[in-house]
């Protein structure tokens, strides 16, 4: 039997989501007056919208984050503490390393300084 993730819809969107639960071949059942047992493969095709402000597994829902775009590093790069240098390599901030993409970067920055994000 497949795993199930239970969720609980805000109230302003627990007819919407039924809807969208019924729409579903097999049917999404309730668990109780309040929750519906999405199988956790079509968790991730619950449309967005009816998602916010729900409870999954009893904890608010959090929205997964968007991609940051790739185009404009200068402009991807949203950590207070990076910076750009002149040559186009990004500079930590909070340590002094510089590193060629942004990518690289997050990830020194998430590894070395876990404290340091917000
Ligand atoms: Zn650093």
């Amino acid at each position: 039997m497949a795993a199930v993730i239970r969720v609980q819809p805000a109230a302003q969107r627990r007819r919407d989501f039924a809807r969208w639960a019924v729409s579903q071949t097999p049917k999404i059942r309730t668990v109780s007056p309040h929750e519906f047992a999405v199988p956790a493969d079509l968790f991730e095709h619950v449309p967005e919208e009816l998602l916010l402000d729900a409870r999954v597994e009893g904890q608010p829902y959090v929205p997964a984050p968007q991609p940051e775009p790739q185009s404009e590093p200068q402009e991807a790069v949203r950590e207070e503490t990076a910076s750009v240098q002149d040559d186009g390599r990004l500079v930590c901030g909070v340590c002094t390393r510089d590193f060629g993409s942004e990518r690289a970067l997050r990830s020194h920055q998430r590894q070395a300084h876990p404290d340091s994000e917000e």
